[in-house]
């Protein structure tokens, strides 16, 4: 169905009490903005749901493409907004029958405007009887094969036909800004998009060979995850750092086992550095538990060590193949697995320390100048914008790929 209007039902964020109306502005807002190239949308807050307005009908799969990766969305539908009158409600949903006989229907109502004279069970059997005489089709409530949902609001009736899942979680914005450390790799852009899941804005934070190695190739591959992952409100720029020359003076003084480990800890303090002039409160890796040699306990208890925000790891218990098949459903798969230089690659120790004692740590880390080694990656960090969300592409339920809003 073409339609001008949606009606968004939110996930978790109408348990928040008090917060409530604070959540449903900012969802009312990321969905502004999802819908800006087919907008501008108004948004308008009926009791328990938004309504969503454009200034012109787009199909329906135009809306499910968009709408699918708004956080805060329990289920959405493009709805047809109607008087609550049930003569009217009725001639709608008669209007709107498949063209196709089907086996069985069901008609659905819910009412928050609980001074309408009949209740949801009444307007149910009044419109399914209506449609019954019409077209001779079978009510099945359980599993029925088409179904009519009718919503009585307090200033209308929404009408709708067909309800889209929404990605569930809670909106971009309503639980504070984290540093996300963004490698090429796989995990660490499906750990940005879990934190994008629980609310909080995700500023990227890339770390590479600079001036050494292939730093460009690098650097495009971070952006380009970034741009892929606008469309489920990653931020629109992204920290760029070569950290090429201290690597090189960690290379200088501690044994090789241990540079990775003291690689990882010059990272949490720039990062930490650059989340906290954004005004983050804390940072985000795509560690899992036991994945690699620096994601034992105690490596990450030494990497941690580095650090005075909370490190948080929304991958800390999940599978590769997991994680593998998160990534294929966001859309980084197959840039991250897209050949491009790890960062370090080439100062990479033969041999890595898979249970560091934080003592030891320290104590080698007391041979370079770290906190020298820390401004001089903080002079040359870059913020850097991605590019509009319009490049973007998204891959579609069979996992090719077209590009957005085509
Ligand atoms: P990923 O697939 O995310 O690279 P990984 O399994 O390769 O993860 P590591 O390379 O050990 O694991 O990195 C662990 C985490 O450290 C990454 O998930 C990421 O958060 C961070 N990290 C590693 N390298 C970089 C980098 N060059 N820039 C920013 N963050 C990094
Ligand atoms: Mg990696």
């Amino acid at each position: 169905m073409e339609s001008r209007y949606a009606v968004v039902h939110y996930a978790e964020i109408g348990l928040k009490g008090h917060n409530r109306g604070f959540f449903e502005r900012t969802l009312a807002r990321r969905i502004q903005e999802r819908l800006q190239d087919v907008g501008p949308a108004s948004v308008e807050r009926l009791p328990g749901r938004l309504l969503v307005r454009l200034p012109r009908p787009i199909p329906e799969t135009a809306w499910v493409e968009r709408l699918r990766t708004v956080f805060g969305i329990a289920y959405f539908a493009p709805t047809i907004p109607a008087p609550k009158d049930l003569a009217t409600l009725t001639e709608i949903v008669l209007r709107h029958l498949p063209s196709e006989p089907v086996p069985s229907f069901r008609i659905r109502a819910s009412r928050a405007d609980k001074s309408f004279p009949f209740t949801s069970q009444e307007i149910e059997r009044h419109i399914g009887a209506a449609v019954q005489r019409q077209t001779g089709w079978r009510v099945n409530l359980s599993e029925p094969a088409w179904e009519a949902y009718i919503e009585i609001a307090y200033n209308t009736a929404l009408v709708s036909f067909a309800r889209h899942r929404g990605p569930g979680g809670l909106p971009v914005g309503v639980s504070g800004r984290v540093g996300l450390l963004l490698s090429g790799g796989i995990d660490s852009p499906v750990a940005g998009y879990f934190m994008l899941k629980r609310g909080c804005e995700v500023i990227p934070i890339h770390f590479h060979s600079g001036p050494f190695g292939d730093w460009a190739a690098s650097e495009a591959k971070a952006t380009a995850i970034v741009r892929r992952l606008r469309p489920y409100g990653m931020a629109p720029w992204l920290h760029i750092v070569p950290i090429g020359e201290p690597q090189r003076a960690i290379v200088l003084a501690a044994p090789a086992p241990y540079r990775l480990i003291l690689y990882r800890r010059l990272m949490v303090r720039v990062a930490e550095e650059l989340t906290r002039r954004e005004g983050g409160l804390a940072l985000v890796t795509g560690d899992s538990l036991g994945q690699v040699a620096s994601q034992t306990l105690e490596s990450l208890a030494a990497i941690e060590d580095a650090a005075t925000m909370p490190i948080l790891r929304p991958l800390i218990g999940m599978d590769k193949v997991e994680i593998i098949e998160r990534a294929r459903a966001i859309g980084t798969y197959d840039l991250s697995i897209m050949p491009g230089e790890e960062c370090c690659q080439f100062l990479m120790p033969p041999k890595v320390v898979t249970r560091p004692s934080v003592e030891a740590v320290r104590e080698i880390e007391a041979r370079v100048e770290i906190e020298a080694l820390v401004r001089q990656a903080l002079d040359q960090a870059m913020r850097v914008p991605v590019g509009e969300a319009a490049s973007v592409l998204l891959p579609d339920a069979h996992g090719s790929e077209h590009p957005r809003g085509a």
